[in-house]
């Protein structure tokens, strides 16, 4: 095991990896140390972004929003990026980081499917070959996901060993990666696993946030008094919020799946909520909170959406949550869904299940004051992906 203080926040983040991944981690920081202000990487990287993903996402006026909760409510629409969500971002970046490095192969994992599906657009743009780990169980689960990944010509490679689920997807990547360093590229979804990672995806995914201060100011000619973002890993969250760090009368609340906030003591009922009543530990390679018995063993997470669906969360989230400087609350599933039917219905827009989240804060705060009068709610995905869970959802209740 190797421990070292590089790429901490605090007492986390860093690298807690076999020493075997150490020559991988220090050929993919030297290179992106070397690439991330080269000014052709820059510029190729802006032009899919913008050619290719759609960005500039809006920062659209949620009008009937507004009048029904009594402030200005903004959406940021990650919704309309290709693919449906700010996964593209990231997946976009560290691709043509691989490309960069001389890398020919894309490797990832995934749960649900939609940090896969993000790669294999990328993969196939970038003309790379792209293989993504994927738990056999989540494979059945997900058919319409494994078939757009083979659409793209993404290699889905099952995974039977243990649960069967992401947790396993995850070490068969690694190990893969181990033994063909060489050519391959690991590419990870969300602001997690060991250092440089967590600093590369938030980076990526800082696109959203510095947007969203360009558009903000350029429409009310001042900052928000709140931003909202929904925090699984927390790419999505950290790359809005990590802009406005320094404006410190913007407040920045994470919304994670769970149930009574940070009041409640029972984990398990708490779903994902890793940041409001988490505990320190290491999760794939980094120290950061996670939900974990007394024992030290990592406690399954539960919620609607997959992508909430995380044990842990990045650590640079868990150093500012710990510093006050973001506020971590929470949602639970019927709020999420109460607030996904709200926006449907309200301003013609389905979102995710996970940015559904974010929409519940705004409904539970609105009355209290705490968010002030102009809010910036990340609308972190379109919601056709969940329809079915709905659907479920709402037979059971
Ligand atoms: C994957 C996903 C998330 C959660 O991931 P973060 O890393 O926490 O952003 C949130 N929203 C949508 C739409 C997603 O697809």
């Amino acid at each position: 095991m190797n421990i070292t203080k590089k790429g901490k926040f605090g007492r986390f983040g860093g690298q807690f990896v076999p020493e075997v991944l150490m020559p991988a981690l220090e050929e993919l920081e030297e290179a992106y140390e070397r690439f991330k202000d080269n000014p052709d990487f820059k510029k190729e990287l802006d032009y899919y972004l913008r050619d290719f993903g759609g960005r500039p996402s809006p920062l659209y006026h949620a009008r009937r929003l507004s009048e029904k909760y009594g402030l200005k409510v903004y959406l940021k629409r990650e919704d309309l990026i290709h693919g449906g969500a700010h996964k593209l971002n990231n997946t976009l970046g560290q691709a043509l980081l691989a490309k960069y490095m001389g890398k020919r192969r894309l490797i990832a994992e995934t749960g649900a499917g939609q940090h896969g599906t993000a790669t294999a657009m990328a993969g196939a743009n970038l003309g790379m070959d792209t293989e993504v780990y994927m738990g056999a169980k989540d494979t059945r689960r997900q058919r319409m996901n494994v078939y757009r990944m083979e659409l793209m010509g993404t290699k889905v490679i099952p995974v039977t060993s243990g649960s069967q689920t992401l947790k396993d997807a995850i070490n068969e990547a690694l190990r893969d990666w181990v033994s063909n360093v060489e050519d391959s590229y690991y590419l990870i979804g969300s602001v997690v696993g060991p250092h440089p990672y967590p600093t590369i995806v938030r980076d990526f995914q800082c696109v959203i946030g510095n947007e969203v201060r360009q558009q903000i100011m350029e429409k009310e000619g001042r900052l928000p008094d709140s931003i909202i973002a929904c925090a699984g890993g927390g790419s999505n969250a950290i790359g809005t919020f990590h802009p406005f760090i320094p404006d410190t009368d913007v407040k920045l609340f994470a919304v994670e799946a769970g149930g009574s906030g940070l009041k409640c003591t029972d984990k398990a009922a708490l779903h994902s909520a890793s940041l409001s009543v988490g505990e320190e530990g290491v999760l794939h390679g980094a120290r950061t909170k996670i939900l974990q018995d007394p024992y030290g063993q990592i406690l399954e997470s539960h919620s609607v959406s997959a992508g909430l669906d995380y044990s842990g969360v990045g650590p640079e989230l868990a150093y500012l949550a710990e510093t006050g400087r973001i506020l971590p609350v929470n949602a639970e599933d019927s709020e999420a869904l109460a607030a996904f039917h709200e926006l449907s219905r309200m301003e013609g827009i389905i979102p995710a299940l996970e940015s559904s989240h974010a929409l519940a804060y705004l409904a539970k705060a609105a009355d209290s004051g705490e968010l002030g009068d102009i809010v910036v709610i990340n609308l972190s995905g379109r919601g056709d992906k969940d329809l079915e869970a709905v659907l479920e959802k709402v037979g059971q209740l």
